[in-house]
């Protein structure tokens, strides 16, 4: 086998290209280390375009190999999308945040991928790269082909990075998850939102849980049920029935029931839009 720490991204492609399909990227491994491993492997830890994180031109914008200890304590990513913070916070343990990546996360296309969850609340689109030099951005949610299958192929194709726009005054953002442990464990159910107000009214809201469907999964019907409104304690309680009786949730045998699921997302949807309307009133100078 062969490892090549790639030392740019226009090296890293032509590695992929030379390679015709023997080869696979690899990020930190947390994933990827589980499966069979391919002839070549192509290391993107060290290039400049996939381990900035900035914002610039009205845009955050995340390298894919950021890990997400570095996202978590961020100080841009918890002012400004404090959901993506939040969920890199809860991923694993000290040790895999500490190599897993952003990208990593998103590419391996895991139902509940934590970090994937936060990035599809906050609009955030995929910037990728294939071996004929094409760039394409992708909205996050476009990415799976089905339960832990991504249309990405990581032997001819790079995420470059995640970019969406950063949270401005009068917006806010939340990620919860609830999991049996508080580490190493992953989630029955994540839930994330991102809330823009004018004064107390919501004016756009966007709410996702997942594992749900295949890939993270907006919730419409409660999205709407808050579109122009000043929430109060009914339309809070509103929203955890809404949330709940809109997902289509299964069971698993290994982890809980279809029904405690549902139970969770419900319970969760309320407190994320809560937070995140909370904390949207507080940047926008209005009282909660
Ligand atoms: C003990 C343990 C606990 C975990 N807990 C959680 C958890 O709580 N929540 C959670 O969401 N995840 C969890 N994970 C999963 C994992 O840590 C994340 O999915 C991680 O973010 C993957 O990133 P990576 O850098 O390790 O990717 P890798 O393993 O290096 O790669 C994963 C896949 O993505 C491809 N890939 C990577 N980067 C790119 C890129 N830039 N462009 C194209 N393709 C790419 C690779 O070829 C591979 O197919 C856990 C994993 C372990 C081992």
């Amino acid at each position: 086998m062969s490892y090549i720490i790639a030392s740019d991204l226009n090296q890293a492609l032509q590695i992929l290209r030379d390679s015709k399909g023997q080869a696979r990227v690899i990020a930190g491994a947390t994933d990827l280390f589980l499966q069979t491993l391919p002839a070549e492997l192509v290391d993107l830890a060290e290039l400049y375009e996939t381990t900035q994180l900035e914002e610039s031109g009205g845009l955050l914008s995340i390298g894919s190999a950021v890990t997400h200890a570095s996202a978590a304590r961020s100080l841009l990513i918890r002012s400004k999308a404090a959901a993506l913070a939040e969920a890199c916070a809860m991923i694993g343990s000290p040790q895999v945040r500490n190599i897993g990546t952003i990208g990593g996360n998103v590419a391996n296309a895991a139902p509940a991928a934590d970090a994937a969850v936060a990035l599809v609340a906050l609009g955030a689109k995929a910037v990728i790269t294939d071996i004929e030099g094409q760039t394409r951005e992708e909205a996050v949610e476009e990415l799976y082909a089905g339960y832990n299958r991504s249309v990405i192929d990581s032997s001819s194709e790079i995420i470059g990075r995640l970019v969406f726009k950063p949270c401005a005054a009068g917006e806010g953002s939340a990620f919860m998850r609830f999991a049996p442990r508080r580490a190493l464990a992953l989630p029955l159910v994540n839930v994330a939102a991102r809330i823009r107000v004018s004064g107390r009214r919501i004016e756009a809201v966007r709410m996702v849980a997942a594992p749900v469907k295949p890939a993270p999964t907006r919730l419409f019907e409660t999205e709407a049920l808050l579109q122009e409104i000043i929430p109060g304690h009914e339309i809070w309680a509103k929203v955890e029935e809404a949330a709940a009786s809109e997902v289509e949730v299964r069971g698993s045998i290994l982890r809980c029931s279809g029904q405690y699921r549902r139970h969770l997302v419900g319970t969760l949807a309320e407190r994320v839009l809560k937070e995140a309307y909370q904390r949207a009133c507080a940047s926008d100078g209005g009282e909660t």
